[in-house]
């Protein structure tokens, strides 16, 4: 249970701000440790974008459509056996657009054996390009974009870069000019073993992280917003929430890192040049969901897990970013999902620009909630005819709704890109005590990539605390 904020002590060895993913690991593991750790969420829930809502009955998951294999020996790792043994992989992932329809299980083998099968590529060709994208890391070349990437193993076939490029710009915003090592290390990660889910739903996910978190000794707060990040002589020594300071001589911050530069700490405390690489740093984009619920007395066919469903003739990043994009995946959510819980909810995801949305007037807003709506029930038809018929609940989020929940800068989904990590990696070294974790840079977003940068954080923070223990 989460502890009101006026019952908190005055005191704390580590302050995390922040529920995400990274946040919650960074707390954990720390208390672990066996340090002092206070939690602070502005949400009422824990879970950042890792979140879900209750509507008629219905049970609607914003972020789980799908990660990587990696998340079971993660999960193991850091957090315990109950939350990797639900862990499950998603079989039907479906692709369909004027390009192909085809189903795969979403591994490397299948994917082999499509391209081969289906798009006729030559199998050394294939082979070749899986492994360089397997031996691709963070420390390569940063030039190669992946549109060369793609140019160079698969020439002029359009088909081919828009089966290898769709899912991984829907899990990371990403586009064909992003370094192609980014492309790869993701790539490399999702085709290896599949699509994962959770079973039994976001809720339950993070109903089993508080739970080890209580028994590992941290201190909750929800509807505590942290104001600023209070620092002296080059160290942060805590934080003020609603005008009360918490001391703390470690603080880790969940919020975004232009956020918590800009906003939490303020600029006057850095210096010039690591200014100028924190204004260099792009937020990736934002995104749209049309969230369905389906009456309670109607089923419907298995249609797939996770279906890619476009219209445009050809892949295009900024076709799947325009407002009226006819691009979007529609996660389907079958009783399997929460056993017990009788429904089915339908998800649909697209990317989004915040300038798009963040203008309008509220009855403009609105009307184009609705419009979002339609377009998305027009798409849907196709795969469930009489949709219309068969729903009882619809509801958009926007860019705008992301922003509001997680405070993030233009409610980006997948924090920032490359850049944002030298600057997340290296805020410590500016103010002695304080650190980031949080989606920066492809590999350290996603469920995988945020809990993986919790682990790596913590481990800094633990040993930033011994070494000043020793002083
Ligand atoms: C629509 C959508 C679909 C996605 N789908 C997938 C998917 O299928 N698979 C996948 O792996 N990933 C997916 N992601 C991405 C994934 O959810 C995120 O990368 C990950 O959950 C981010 O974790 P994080 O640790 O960076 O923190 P976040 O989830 O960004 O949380 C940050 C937290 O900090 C809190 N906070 C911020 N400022 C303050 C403050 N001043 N005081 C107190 N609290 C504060 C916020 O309220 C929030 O709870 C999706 C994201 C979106 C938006």
């Amino acid at each position: 249970m989460p502890t009101h904020f006026k019952y908190c002590k005055d005191r704390y060895d580590a302050v995390v701000i922040g529920s995400g993913l990274g946040g919650l690991t960074t707390a954990n593991r720390l208390a672990r440790c066996g340090h002092r750790v206070l939690l602070l969420e502005h949400h009422h829930r824990l879970g950042g974008l890792a979140t879900w809502f209750k509507r008629k009955g219905h049970i609607f998951d914003v972020s789980l459509h799908g990660f990587p294999y990696g998340m079971v020996k993660t999960c193991k790792k850091y957090w315990n056996r109950e939350i990797m043994n639900s862990i499950v992989q998603l079989r039907d992932i479906v692709f369909d657009n004027p390009q192909f329809s085809l189903k795969t299980t979403f591994d490397k083998q299948d994917f082999a054996a499509l391209l081969t099968n289906r798009f006729g590529i030559d199998p050394k060709r294939i082979e070749a390009f899986f492994r360089r994208v397997d031996t691709m890391n963070f420390y390569d070349d940063r030039t190669m974009t992946t549109r060369e990437l793609f140019e160079e193993f698969f020439p002029g076939r359009s088909d081919v870069h828009r089966l290898l490029m769709e899912p991984i710009t829907y899990a990371n915003g990403s586009t064909l000019e992003d370094p192609a090592i980014t492309y790869g290390i993701v790539f490399s990660n999702f085709m290896n073993r599949g699509v994962f889910t959770f079973q039994g739903g976001t809720d339950q996910l993070i109903a089993l992280m508080t739970r080890e978190l209580e028994k590992n000794g941290v201190t909750i707060c929800t509807g505590a917003r942290v104001d600023r990040i209070e620092t002296k002589n080059g160290r942060t020594t805590g934080v003020n929430v609603n005008g009360r300071t918490i001391g703390a001589p470690a603080v880790v911050s969940n919020s975004g890192i232009t956020n918590t530069i800009y906003n939490l700490v303020g600029t006057d405390c850095f210096t010039d040049e690591f200014l100028e690489q924190a204004d260099r740093i792009r937020v990736n984009n934002s995104s749209c969901q049309v969230y369905l619920g389906i009456r309670p007395d109607t089923s419907i066919e298995m249609i797939g897990d996770l279906i890619f469903s476009s219209r445009s003739p050809v892949f295009d990043s900024a076709e799947l970013l325009d407002v009226n994009t006819r691009s979007k995946t529609f996660s389907v959510y079958y009783p399997k999902t929460r056993p017990g819980h009788d429904r089915y909810t339908i998800v649909a995801s697209m990317n989004s620009r915040y300038e798009d949305w963040s203008k309008l007037d509220e009855e403009h807003y609105r009307l184009a909630k609705v419009a979002l709506i339609d377009r998305t029930l027009d798409d849907l038809e196709r795969y469930v005819p009489e949709i219309r018929a068969k729903i009882d609940w619809q509801e958009a989020a926007t860019p705008r709704t992301f922003n509001r929940y997680t405070l993030h800068t233009r409610g980006t989904s997948f924090g920032t890109k490359f850049e944002g990590l030298d600057v997340s990696r290296s805020i410590f070294k500016q103010i002695g005590g304080l650190f980031h974790v949080g989606s920066v840079g492809i590999i350290m977003s996603g469920w995988l990539g945020a809990i993986n940068y919790g682990v790596i954080v913590a481990n800094d923070v633990d040993s930033y605390l011994r070494s000043i223990e020793k002083v």
